[in-house]
């Protein structure tokens, strides 16, 4: 197919939705960056499974021994995806931010963040009884906030260095096997949150040496409700399980006499010591299945394809008066597919409501979840974000476009392109 054409089906793509005037129109979603539509592919694999599953790990009927397979098979497929080390655990979370969750619940010490995290990438960290969390903030280029981050690990001791591999603001992409080499350097680990990144670039965890790196199934083209941890096992087996119950139990006695109720436990190793629970196998499943899509798609055809619509998109907003987008680093070219923006005059909710009520486009605003990044960039009420993945073609980068020049040719003060 042309690069200016989806470069794979989506399940739903062309629905039609209802404009404020009552006609309806093709929807140009934009907003692949909170949760991407589901491949076809995708939505095949799940269905197909759906038709025979049965419960894992305990159940000995064929069915069970089947799942059971299919599940522990799921693992392999994403350890392989992001050429995870052989001994690499993958733990099946509900999201990245249970991921990272899980991963803070384990981690034993301080840790080091950026201030352009996620929320997800930084409340957690926040949160913990366990250890500290430093905030860097960083500079207006990375390079710049290198230094800064090996000043902070340099001055002091930490278990861990927490960053994002892409931001869910701008879309940069920052040097991850560069960070890696400077928290090792330091006696850090280093813990990435792929979210942003894993749908748009190869990652190789074993030669970019990150030692734990998480994302979620939503955001790679598969349904809501499953995620992952992949990483080093020695913190997870020595912290106390995740979630308590079964699954994670190997062995369970209540204690003759004690005073409180007390049951002494002796917990699996190993994934499930944090899985407790009837785990999430069409999750996995469907996570494997985008792992497997997306390889057969093939990162250079995605990244041709995405590098197609961001020059669009970019060269469209750089057209429009009173259209800013948003950077956080002025040295960072490689970007995925996300432009945050802010229109002049005009609030973030009121553009984005515009656009579906008149144009039938879906675009997110707010503050994204990163507060913190949001405010320091000057806008601390939201922007307005778009994004694109797979399914989008440059029909609907061009409506876009289009649509945010009419805006504001018609708004009052208003300066067409
Ligand atoms: N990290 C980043 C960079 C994200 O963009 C997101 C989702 N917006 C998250 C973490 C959290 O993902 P989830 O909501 O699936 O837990």
């Amino acid at each position: 197919p042309s690069s200016f054409e989806p470069l794979a089906e989506v399940v739903g793509a062309g629905q039609q939705v209802p404009l404020a005037d009552g006609s309806e129109v093709a929807y140009a979603n934009l907003d692949y960056a909170a949760s991407a539509p589901a491949l076809n592919a995708v939505a095949d694999a799940v269905t197909a499974s759906l038709h025979q599953y049965a419960s894992v790990h305990r159940g000995a009927g064929h069915l069970s021994q089947v799942t059971t397979g299919r599940y522990e098979q799921c693992r392999e497929t994403v350890r392989h995806f992001v050429r995870g080390r052989a001994d690499d655990i993958v733990v099946f979370t509900r999201n990245t931010t249970d991921a990272i969750n899980l991963a803070a619940h384990c981690t034993p010490g301080d840790v080091v963040v950026l201030d352009i995290e996620h929320h997800a990438n930084l409340l957690p960290w926040v949160s913990r009884d366990s250890g500290t969390a430093r905030i860097v903030t960083a500079r207006p280029g990375i390079e710049d906030t290198l230094v800064a981050l090996e000043g902070e690990l340099a001055a002091a001791p930490a278990a861990l260095l927490a960053v994002t591999a892409a931001s869910n603001v701008t879309g940069e992409v920052l040097p991850i096997g560069r960070i890696a080499a400077i928290a090792h350097r330091h006696g850090a680990r280093i813990l990435v949150d792929a979210a942003q990144l894993v749908a748009h670039r190869p990652v190789s965890m074993a030669s970019h040496g990150i030692d734990y790196l998480v994302f979620s199934g939503h955001k790679i083209y598969a349904p809501f409700g499953a995620g992952v941890l992949i990483g080093r096992t020695d913190w997870l087996d020595a912290a106390d399980p995740y979630l308590a119950g079964g699954g994670a139990s190997a062995q369970v006695s209540v204690v003759d006499g004690a005073d409180e109720n007390c049951a002494a436990t002796a917990w699996h190793t190993g994934a499930a010591r944090h899985e407790a629970g009837s785990p999430n196998v069409l999750g996995a499943i469907a996570i494997a299945a985008a792992c497997e899509a997306i390889t057969e798609i093939g990162f250079e055809a995605i990244g041709l394809h995405e590098h197609e619509l961001r020059c669009r998109l970019d060269d469209g907003l750089a057209r429009i008066d009173g259209v800013e987008e948003l950077r956080i680093f002025d040295d960072i070219t490689d970007r995925v597919g996300i432009a945050g923006f802010g229109v002049d005059g005009i609030a973030p909710r009121a553009v984005a409501e515009y656009l579906s009520a008149e144009h039938g486009i879906g675009v997110r605003d707010g503050k994204f979840c990163a507060h913190p990044i949001l405010t320091r960039l000057g806008h601390p009420d939201g922007a307005v974000r778009a994004s694109f993945g797979l399914g989008t073609g440059a029909a609907d980068i061009d409506r876009l476009i289009d649509a945010l020049a009419q805006l504001i040719s018609t708004s009052p003060g208003g300066n067409p392109t």
